[in-house]
């Protein structure tokens, strides 16, 4: 009778709190160390340096417009042009009482000039179409003095802190960096996320179809989450439900900053992670309550010649398996990326259908949130089953059901954790 039952072993299993359940695992987690990166390689990353600017930017006083440089004290009579500056230049001429230099914008401002007048402030239209004398301008209107000139240092002055350490980097900090001529810059480097599938039953996408099996997509979303958020995933695969093949497997994922594993947690015949992970690490088995994604596995591994590697022990069922990444994987990432904000951006939101919490756990319902008349509201996906990933692919927000309240009713606010918003919004 027992020949396919695993020998069953009791782990003490914690009943946790999502909250104290993350802040356990976030206790592992420290900030990774810096490294020199080439800019555009650090999108998301947080800087690990102040930036100070040794140089003034612009570097020198410019022209805002297409026109030309004079002194705003001059223009009552025509002047004479007597050179022409483009960006990139270095201006030729001085500019002096009477005299003035076509100017491009970007183009440094001569020496002598105060103001650049724009073209359409000129009669160079005029000139041009009654075939008047080019070399020389008038000026329309009254100029003030240092119009239409960028002043030296306007945007960042020589000395000046321009971006602290421990900023996000986005494309802007990344612009600003470029301005100042870096072309690498020291951030806090990527985590390496060692992703294990486990399951007799997986198959790889690309695989022949085969109705006996399913395709491994607990790797796939967990690796693209991974990416996602700022991590370097590093797929070794399929571990299949024996010790041997397990072992093999987890020796693979050892180089790594966290080894994220899927299913095998709970207390199926075959559900040996368990096992394995409890015979080569420290591990503790969790039901968190939550729905969905209530058995979770973390720890550390422990191995002679490596250094411990943190395991967190993800259930198969692909919507816990991605749920359980939000809540718990995430942090930990953005914990060793140097970020300080770990939540998602909540809103709150009318519900259109009722979630149910039928045995004390914090229910994320996968819903739909749409602005109407300025309000927020969500509606399931459809089915909430944890086996059903479409519940998530068509979802935009996680809605919650607190654990103390059996049902949160059509028409109440729920707080919706927004799937899609990043991390700096609120
Ligand atoms: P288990 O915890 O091993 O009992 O797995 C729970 C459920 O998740 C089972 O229906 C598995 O077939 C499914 N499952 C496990 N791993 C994966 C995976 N990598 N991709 C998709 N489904 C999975
Ligand atoms: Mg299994």
């Amino acid at each position: 009778l027992n020949q396919y039952s695993h020998s069953h072993r009791h782990y003490g299993e914690a009943m946790l709190t999502v909250e104290d359940a993350l802040a356990r695992i976030l206790n592992f987690f420290h900030v990774l160390e810096p490294e020199c990166k080439p800019i555009l390689e650090t999108l998301g990353q947080v800087l690990a340096e102040d930036v100070v600017s040794v140089q003034d930017i612009p570097s020198m006083a410019n022209s805002a417009m297409d026109g030309y440089a004079i002194q705003a004290e001059s223009v009552k009579a025509a002047s004479h042009v007597i050179g022409y500056v483009s960006a990139g230049d270095s201006p030729k001429v001085n500019v002096s009482p009477g005299t003035a230099v076509r100017i491009m914008t970007g183009a440094p401002l001569p020496m002598g000039a105060d103001s650049v007048v724009p073209f359409e402030d000129t009669d160079e239209l005029i000139r041009r179409e009654t075939n008047q004398d080019m070399s020389k301008i008038s000026v329309k209107l009254k100029v003030d003095r240092g119009s239409d000139v960028r002043p030296a240092g306007q945007d960042i002055k020589n000395g000046q802190l321009v971006l602290k350490k421990g900023t996000i980097l986005r494309p802007y900090e990344i612009g600003v960096l470029a301005s100042l001529g870096h072309a690498q810059i020291k951030v806090i480097r990527r985590p390496i996320v060692a992703i294990l599938s486990t399951g007799n039953e997986l198959m790889e996408p690309g695989d022949p179809y085969d109705s006996s099996k399913i395709y491994n997509s607990n790797g796939f979303s967990v690796a693209a989450a991974v990416i996602r958020y700022g991590g370097l995933p590093k797929s070794i695969g399929i571990a299949r439900d024996n010790l041997d093949s397990m072992e093999a497997m987890l020796c693979k994922g050892l180089e790594s900053d966290i080894l994220i594993t899927s299913a095998g947690v709970s207390n199926g015949d075959y559900d040996m992670v368990k096992d394995v992970l409890s015979s080569h690490g420290n591990i503790d088995f969790w039901s968190v309550k939550m729905r969905p994604a209530k058995p979770l596995a973390f720890g550390v591994l422990r191995n002679h010649c490596e250094t411990p590697v943190p395991v967190l022990g993800l259930p198969g069922n692909p919507v816990s398996a991605i749920v359980a990444f939000e809540q718990f994987a995430r942090p930990a990432l953005f914990k060793m990326m140097g970020k300080t904000k770990y939540s998602k951006p909540t809103i709150r939101a009318i519900l259109e259908d009722p979630i149910y919490n039928t045995d004390n756990r914090r229910v994320y319902a996968r819903v739909i949130v749409e602005k109407k008349n300025e309000v927020y509201h969500a509606r399931l996906t459809g089915h909430q089953g944890s086996n059903l990933l479409t519940s998530m692919a068509n979802a935009n927000g996680l809605a919650i059901c607190p654990e103390d309240q059996p049902i949160k009713k059509a028409g109440e606010f729920a707080e919706v954790q927004m799937l899609d918003w990043p991390e700096e919004v609120f």
